[in-house]
């Protein structure tokens, strides 16, 4: 079931361990950036949460290998960011829980690739990167979770009554959402998911080849199997360097390109609406200022 929903991503936050985890047994989490620390921290107002693994210590620059996970095997559900937006950390499978119900925020990077939706029992995402304009949240549920809601939440935090109601529980965001089926339909004109990807994976790959080609002036902040389609972040050799860096881009016509406030550096993210021609224009640029 999909569902349109209003809070944004931080109230799924809630949302999600309110539905499934409050009262009975433990979720694990697995942290690979700070989106995922901040989902896990709402989580405990609700019931055991646990870290099933965290590259925290590392600095959030990978993405843990599957067989190193160590899943609670009666764990309610197990929670992941699949893109972290701030430090631009992506996995870039589906991860396989080995059964157990996955819960995925896909916010950042959700509709920029395929992916295998049997794998997930619950997807939630801010629709403000690649869906659409923000104030709407969708939500794509399994049946099977939707039957473990138990009864006597708020009506509009109970996920079975919002979907036994077509998402029409109380008047919702009908101009997001029907700027989300505009969005649908130029994904689809555009050749889709695959086309999209294969757009998405040209983009990343001008601005990491910029990265990598620089002789260390640019450094990326992920490891290389963990390097974001969606994010790309990366450092120069001081903070003043970056500064001037943002200050000439944005007399350039690029803005935007600071590093969120709380790990600063450079952040280019270039979803789905961003075009190719923007990343080679950055990548010129970033040439021509490491030469300079
Ligand atoms: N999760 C991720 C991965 C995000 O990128 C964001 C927003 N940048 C959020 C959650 C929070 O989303 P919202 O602002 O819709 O609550």
């Amino acid at each position: 079931r999909v569902l349109f929903l209003q809070g944004g991503a931080t109230l799924q936050f809630s949302m999600v361990p309110m539905n499934f985890l409050a009262g009975i047994g433990s979720a694990d989490y697995i942290l690979t950036g700070a989106w995922g620390e901040k989902a896990a921290a709402e989580a405990r107002s609700f019931g055991s949460v646990r870290i099933a693994t965290s590259t925290a210590e590392a600095g959030y620059r990978t993405v843990p290998q599957i067989d190193d996970i160590d899943f609670d095997p009666s764990a309610r559900y197990i929670h992941y960011t699949s893109n972290e937006t701030i430090e631009g950390i992506e996995f870039s499978n589906d991860l396989d829980a080995h059964g157990l119900p996955v819960v995925c925020d896909a916010s950042s990077n959700i509709l920029s690739k395929p992916i295998d939706i049997k794998k997930y029992s619950l997807i939630y995402a801010g629709a403000q990167k690649n869906i659409g304009p923000s104030g709407v949240t969708v939500v794509i549920i399994s049946d099977e979770m939707l039957a473990r809601v138990p009864d006597g939440l708020p009506s509009l935090l109970d996920y079975r009554k919002i979907a036994e109601n077509g998402s029409l529980l109380n008047t919702p965001n009908t101009w997001g959402i029907y700027i989300i089926d505009l969005v649908c339909k130029w994904l689809a004109d555009a050749g889709g998911l695959e086309a999209i990807q294969a757009r998405n994976i040209m983009k990343a790959r001008i601005l990491y080849d910029a990265i990598d080609r620089s002789d260390g002036f640019y450094s990326g902040h992920a490891d290389r199997n963990a390097r974001s389609l969606m994010n790309v972040t990366f450092r120069l050799p001081t903070p003043d360097l970056e500064r001037q860096f943002c200050t000439e881009a944005a007399s350039a016509g690029m803005v935007g390109l600071a590093g969120h406030r709380s790990v600063g550096g450079i952040r280019a993210s270039i979803y789905n609406a961003f075009p190719l021609e923007g990343a080679e224009c950055l990548a010129a640029f970033m040439d021509e200022f490491s030469s300079r």
